[in-house]
């Protein structure tokens, strides 16, 4: 058995290797010894006696997805090796062999919390012209493909898609691998397949670019190759460019708190916690790819406003979907277990619920006064048929187990009905017999019962035994208080009895394995129609978010790029705040109108404000209403964000440059189509270099970008920028002052704000006053510099002349810094405790 072992483990080195005796899968070797520690199993040895022990750990059969799951969810791989023959039957060693490997981008985990996730393997191929990207999720059978130039690019879409494996040909550079190992994505080597499975012709039927092509068959010739059957349930591949839809970068996503709050990882405090009201996993699902998806087509944005807006007035068909929705299982990942071979009865019957509440949907859409509503009905095919093959076959409550039988029920073929008559007159003749063998002997008590080992028996208690006829019962088992007899008859009647069950288990199974491969047939019409339910169900949700939260539908108009949001609220803001105490605020920035610069206190509302437009501009291209009273938007490319987190000011130089490279990222990508914001770009660095980066910074974006930007500071020097930039705006969060207490407004006042707040709330926390006076001596002097010291500085590093000769290089011996006396040093000291403090 060992040799046998060390074959079938060659050919898995990576692997865990699950190997199947008898009702435990064993581990050996260093698998045993490592899977001990990782599964708290206990560690034994094989052949104790011999001079070299094998380590030996073992788990049982029915227990082993646990296992499993666990190994997988660590990051590793496991190979289940099967008996693929019946021991009993068997001539010498059991044959086995690997059914399945499981790794992190095929597993395939049930539970609650799982099943508003996706878990996707990607495929990655590197050509001459770039790379093809491929991903599917295993347990819905998606498939999407895509090309991009770069491998940054690449990581972006791995990040933002939450891989956990690739499987990739071709070198990685040593750069590239230490990316993915950084990020916990586990590089796979892809498999060449002996022949083309029928499968990959399928999935790659539409793609029409090389690259995604080859990413495509390499990403199907895995699955085929780790999962060891057909895999029916694989759709066609859809082909996707990045810039089709909304872009923003995976941190991007995370700044946004899109799907999940950046403090905790969960979905709490996200977007997706207040607009997620779907009832089902598919639709939960949906979302979250819609949120990392928004999109650029106005048509296909007004359809989904016209399912949202349809559903809120039609309040009866709202209700009546969503009750509806209610009933629906996940038709995605049934329809993949379908496919797998790994559906129950219990399933097919969730299956058949799930149909069943489709027609009650129907009905609605069709009734309501709304022909978007009417017209998406007449898209859907409700496969009621398939419900009735389910219900027609499938008793009402079966068992989890498919192979032991009482599945079917009684009607449906005559030959299993033959086979339980026939279970039934054996269990009546037992019963008769009992009866009669008590009559005959004598013996009150005496009973027929069965057990595994030995059977029917007749057991009569040691009180009775004198009595029993030893001329017809043979003794077989002796108890403490009884003994166990059989007779010929009764053994006659139990092979009936054995063979009837035995069959009519088997013949069940063969009617549930052709109910599946029949309902099998279907998969492609049961995944449409559980997409459209997915869809029905966020744009449900949609409406009734937007009436609980008093969402306005955003207009878009094409072609211009001006902004208006009338009392724009921040959605999750205003959610986690006492009700009506969020402070709304308008946007408007007309097409002069580019960078708002936004100064104010620290805590006075500036992020929440620029963070607001930005979940607005993304909640209007998913297709929902957005928390305003009124809003026009243009459809916007791309996003782009610099936002820290407080404790980045900790950090230091290393913050700096990721901040750095964040604002480069907008400065060499962003159009005159996108939205950026900036919230206090260089702080991380001493006060005047930072200035003087962050002026260049909005400079540049004002003269070469062009994009829509929200810039917040706390240099207030750069508010002078207004004068000299004609599409730049100064605007501040107000605070007013009450017997002697700062007081945010939280209202977006025009203008800039009024400098002195800092040293107020010096004076707040009780700074000597000589230093308060010394400081607003000094705020004077550098006020009346102001901006225009400023630019002479910025001049000087060749940043702010309107025709900046890139080639030229940076005067580094320029005089950049003002020199400060020892006074004014100790006083900028002071104000940045203060300002740390305040913090
Ligand atoms: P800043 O960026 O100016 O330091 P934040 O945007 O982080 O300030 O806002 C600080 C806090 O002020 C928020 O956590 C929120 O509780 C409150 N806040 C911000 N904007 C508003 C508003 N419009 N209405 C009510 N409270 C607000």
């Amino acid at each position: 058995m060992m040799e046998q072992y060390y074959e079938i483990k060659k050919q898995y080195p990576d692997a865990f290797l699950f190997y199947r005796v008898g009702d435990f899968y064993e581990l050996f070797e260093d698998d045993a010894v490592k899977g001990a520690q990782l599964l708290e199993l206990t560690l034994t040895h094989r052949s104790n006696k011999s001079e070299n022990p094998v380590p030996m750990a073992g788990v049982p059969h029915h227990a082993v997805d646990t296992y499993v799951n666990t190994l997988v969810e660590k990051g590793y791989k496991v190979a289940i090796c099967e008996q693929l023959e019946d021991p009993k039957k068997a001539q010498g060693m059991v044959k086995r062999g690997i059914v399945q490997l499981i790794t992190p981008g095929t597993m395939m985990s049930e539970g609650p919390n799982e099943a508003k996730d996706f878990n996707y393997l990607t495929s990655v191929v590197s050509t001459a012209s770039g790379f093809g990207l491929a991903y599917s999720d295993l347990s819905t059978g998606e498939v999407y493909a895509t090309h991009l130039k770069s491998f940054s690019a690449i990581a972006n879409e791995l990040l933002s898609l939450h891989t956990k494996e690739v499987v990739f040909t071709g070198d990685l550079t040593e750069d590239q691998k230490e990316y993915l190992h950084k990020a916990n994505i586990i590089v796979s080597q892809a498999v060449e397949l002996d022949e083309k499975h029928a499968e990959i012709s399928y999935v790659e039927q539409n793609l029409v670019n090389r690259s995604e092509k080859l990413a495509t068959e390499q990403l199907v010739s895995y699955l085929l190759a780790t999962q060891k059957r057909s895999l029916a349930h694989l759709q066609i591949a859809k082909s996707y460019e990045v810039n089709q839809y909304l872009q923003m970068t995976h941190t991007v996503q995370n700044n946004l708190e899109l799907v999940a709050s950046a403090k905790t990882g969960k979905k709490m405090g996200s977007l997706f916690w207040v607009i997620d009201q779907t009832h089902t996993a598919m639709g939960a699902r949906l979302l979250k790819q819609w949120l990392a998806r928004p999109l650029l087509n106005y048509e296909q944005i007004s359809y989904r406003q016209e399912m949202v807006q349809a559903l809120l007035d039609e309040y009866f068909t709202r209700e009546t979907v969503i009750d509806s929705l209610k009933g629906v299982y996940d038709l995605e990942r049934l329809t993949g277990r379908i496919s797998f071979g790994n559906v129950n009865a219990r399933e097919l019957l969730q299956l058949a619920r799930s149909l069943n509440s489709v027609p009650a949907i129907l009905q609605a859409l069709t009734d309501s006064n709304n022909d978007v509503l009417k017209n998406f009905a007449k898209e859907i095919n409700p496969l009621t048929g398939v419900a009735e093959q389910i219900t027609s076959t499938i008793v009402a409550d079966p068992p989890v187990l498919t192979t032991e039988g009482g599945l079917i029920q009684t009607g449906v073929n005559s030959q299993l009905d033959r086979y339980r008559d026939a279970m039934n007159n054996g269990k009546k003749w037992l019963a008769e017999m009992e009866a009669d063998e008590r009559a005959k002997t004598g013996i009150d008590n005496l009973k027929v019962g069965y057990n595994k080992v030995f059977g029917y028996y007749i057991q009569v208690s040691n009180g009775n035994k004198n009595k029993v006829p030893l001329d017809r019962f043979t003794r077989k088992q002796t108890l403490t208080n009884a003994e166990r007899y059989i007779t010929p008859e009764l053994k006659e009647h139990e092979n009936l009895i054995m063979e009837a069950q035995t069959r009519s288990t088997d013949l069940e199974h063969g009617i549930f394995v052709n109910l599946r491969d029949e309902i099998k047939k279907y998969i492609p019409e049961l995944q449409k129609l559980g997409g459209q339910l997915a869809a029905l169900d966020i744009f449900a949700g949609f409406a009734q978010v937007a009436e609980q939260n008093n969402y306005c539908r955003p207009i878009f108009h094409r072609g211009r790029h001006d902004i208006k949001v009338v009392a724009g609220r921040h959605p999750v803001v205003e959610k986690v705040m006492p009700a009506g105490s969020y402070i709304p605020n308008d946007i408007e920035m007309d097409e002069d109108t580019n960078i708002y610069l936004i100064t104010g206190p620290n805590m006075s509302g500036k992020s929440t404000y620029m963070r607001q437009m930005a979940l607005i501009a993304v909640m209007a291209q998913v297709g929902s209403f957005v928390p305003a009273d009124e809003a026009e938007l243009p459809i916007f490319d791309q996003i782009f964000t610099r936002i820290g987190a407080a404790d980045d000011l900790i950090s230091g130089q290393s913050t700096f440059m990721v901040e750095m490279s964040e604002a480069n990222e907008a400065l060499q990508y962003a159009t005159n189509r996108s939205l950026v914001l900036f919230d206090e770009i260089g702080r991380g660095t001493a006060t005047y270099d930072g200035m003087a980066l962050a002026g260049a910074i909005v400079k540049y974006l004002h003269d070469k970008v062009g994009a829509k930007t929200l810039f917040a500071t706390h240099f207030h020097e750069l508010t002078g920028l207004e004068t000299s930039l004609i599409k730049l705006k100064n605007i501040h969060v107000g605070a007013t002052e009450e017997n002697g207490k700062l007081i945010f407004l939280h209202k977006i006042l025009p203008g800039p704000a009024d400098q002195s707040y800092g040293i107020h709330v010096a004076q707040l926390a009780g700074l000597p006053n000589k230093v308060l006076r010394e400081a607003e001596k000094l705020l004077k002097r550098l006020e009346a510099q102001g901006a225009s010291e400023l630019t002479q500085a910025s001049e000087q590093l060749n940043l702010f002349a309107t025709s900046v000769d890139e080639t030229e290089p940076l005067q580094k011996d320029a005089p950049a810094k003002h020199e400060l006396t020892e006074a004014e040093q100790n006083v900028l000291q002071a104000l940045s405790e203060v300002y740390l403090a305040d913090k």
